[in-house]
């Protein structure tokens, strides 16, 4: 007997659906954003909508069709958010590239995405000119600018402004219907190893993690919110924040590259902005800044802190001195990103300020639409005791299922069913609040931007006087983490610090190169050959950095 079928609308879940009803409903809401040029730039939903059209219309002038990709190298700003719907809304694919990634880097990511458009923030005008030959399917370089800011000769031919282009559309076009499960947008993840990994959201998945972010026991967000996102537009979609503000309809407060802490700090205050996110490194400028010139925050109520764990000290600080909530949270670009927030249940209301803490100092409960398991090396599920610790894997609407353009997929299987290998190592207690307390993944985070530990070991081990090295983390106040090398030298070989440092230069991103450097006889390895990274971390936990 066939089932009884529901008989809804089958109505796709568009992303550009979330702007046209912030145009509608919350038509007179204010974008405010501040530009490279250092002004401020206002304007509402309804006029973004409008934009956002003309900038669908432009990309099929220039000969976008569906499925094609739209690249981005831009800060938070109204253009770059008229861009995300603008491409995602029109069908083609908005692939927002990380520009403090290495540049040979952003030249192959952009290769590997096959991108065609290229939009891009006047910051990043030297560093395209510089990139453009070696993108080699790019067709159109996208200046984000108007007329009067456009360089007078670039070393980039056909170079567009991006004002002409909209300038030049009507608007007059509808935004399509069609499948939800189409791609909508790329973010490409190097906290994996070897190569950058593209991980493809769909409409669906999306416009569903909207919602989930939104909820009460996620960031909350409504209508009478003003949100900033610190985190940016270019790190998994500003943690879904450009869909859930115009969701809900508040107001949104883009800093552009102002990211220090009086920036910050004047236009939390000058614009009313009530909820925020970033990553702890953002916050700790913040804080340090307020500090220094005894300020406060009269409307900051609530931020929400991830990317890396917050230290408990930061949310005891914002929450006791400046009355900022902080709502601790986990994710990653694998999940576009949330997986977890830490609030707290109505049974816990009652206890006391210290146990409260510790809860929210956790990385929090999943949030409906993700699922979690802890499984222990033979890969059977653990208990949620809050003791037991193993590797977190996730499953649900919002994790991918497979990088881009690569066969092999990143799942596993746990009692029948398919689950995503975070590369976290956790405990869950019987609430539900996860732990994060390792990680088996061999990446280095630093302010909130990976490291690949197996690029830097690869170019310390090309150096004629290395003979074994490891890249390990160590812990920093400011960063969270920075890298330290651990280097064997070749017998007889003489070989400094100074050197070895100095050997990184123009290697790798100047961010990224290792701390300080430590000399020793020999690497501990498993019996496998593998180096064994976690003696190491143990061994150098207390290493003091030049840099602390
Ligand atoms: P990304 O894909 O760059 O967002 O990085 C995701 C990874 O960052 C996670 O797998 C964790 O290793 C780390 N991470 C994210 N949020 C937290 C957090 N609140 N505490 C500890 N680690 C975190």
């Amino acid at each position: 007997m066939s089932s009884l079928m529901g008989q809804m609308m089958r109505m796709p879940l568009m992303i550009s659906s979330l702007l046209l009803h912030a145009a509608r409903h919350a038509g007179d809401t204010e974008i405010v954003s501040k530009r490279v040029e250092g002004d401020l730039h206002r304007y509402t939903y309804r006029d973004a909508e409008l934009r956002a059209r003309k900038v669908a219309q432009a990309l099929a002038r220039l000969g976008c069709r569906p499925g094609d990709r739209v690249a981005t190298l831009a800060w938070n700003g109204y253009r770059h958010f008229e861009i995300y719907y603008g491409a995602s809304g029109s069908q083609l694919v908005c692939h927002t590239i990380n520009p403090r990634l290495f540049p040979e880097q952003i030249a192959w990511i952009a290769n590997d995405a096959t991108d065609q458009v290229l939009c891009f923030d006047a910051t990043f005008l030297p560093l395209v000119e510089k990139l453009a030959p070696a993108m080699s399917t790019v067709k159109h370089f996208v200046l984000m600018t108007d007329r009067a800011h456009m360089p007078e000769s670039s070393k980039i031919a056909n170079l567009l402004c991006y004002e002409d282009l909209v300038e030049a559309e009507n608007g007059d076009w509808a935004w399509p219907e069609f499948d939800e499960n189409t791609a909508s947008s790329i973010c490409y993840t190097s906290g994996t190893t070897g190569h950058p990994k593209g991980a493809v959201y769909s409409h669906r998945s999306s416009v569903l993690h909207a919602y989930a972010a939104a909820l009460p026991d996620a960031m909350g967000c409504s209508s009478a919110d003003v949100i900033l996102p610190v985190v940016p537009m270019f790190h998994v979609n500003a943690w879904g924040l450009p869909y859930s503000a115009p969701l809900v309809g508040a107001k949104l407060v883009f800093p552009g590259p102002h990211l220090d802490g009086k920036s910050l700090h004047e236009l939390f205050e000058s614009e009313g902005v009530t909820f925020s996110a970033g990553v702890p490194t953002v916050w700790l400028g913040v804080i340090n800044h307020m500090k220094a010139k005894e300020l406060k925050l009269s409307t900051l109520r609530r931020t929400v802190i991830g990317g890396s764990a917050c230290p408990p000290a930061m949310m005891r600080t914002l929450e006791d001195e400046f009355d900022v909530q902080v709502i601790h949270a986990w994710g990653m670009t694998e999940l576009s990103p949330l997986g977890t927030l830490s609030k707290l249940k109505a049974k816990h209301q009652a206890l006391p300020l210290e146990a409260k803490h510790r809860l929210l100092e956790k990385q929090g409960r999943s949030i409906y639409g993700i699922d979690m398991c802890i499984v222990g090396n033979d890969g059977r599920p653990l208990p949620w005791d809050g003791r037991a610790s193993g590797d977190l894997l996730v499953r649900g609407c919002w994790v991918i299922d497979g990088y881009f353009g690569r066969d092999d997929s990143p799942l596993r299987e746990v009692d029948g069913r398919q689950w995503f290998p975070t590369g976290d190592v956790a405990t869950i207690d019987a609430d539900g609040f996860m732990q994060i307390t390792d990680r088996s993944k061999d990446v280095i985070k630093s302010g909130g931007e990976w490291i690949s530990s197996i690029d830097l070991e690869n170019i310390a081990m090309a150096h004629p006087a290395v003979m074994e090295a490891a890249a390990i983390a160590c812990p920093h106040p400011k960063w969270d983490e920075r890298p330290l090398l651990v280097v064997v030298r070749r017998p007889g070989k003489e070989l400094s610090r100074e050197e070895m440092l100095a050997y990184f230069e123009g290697r790798i991103a100047k961010w990224q190169i290792p701390d300080d450097v430590v000399f020793i006889d020999e690497i501990p390895h498993t019996a496998t050959g593998k180096m064994l990274k976690l003696k190491l971390r143990e061994q150098f936990r207390d290493h003091k950095l030049p840099t602390v």
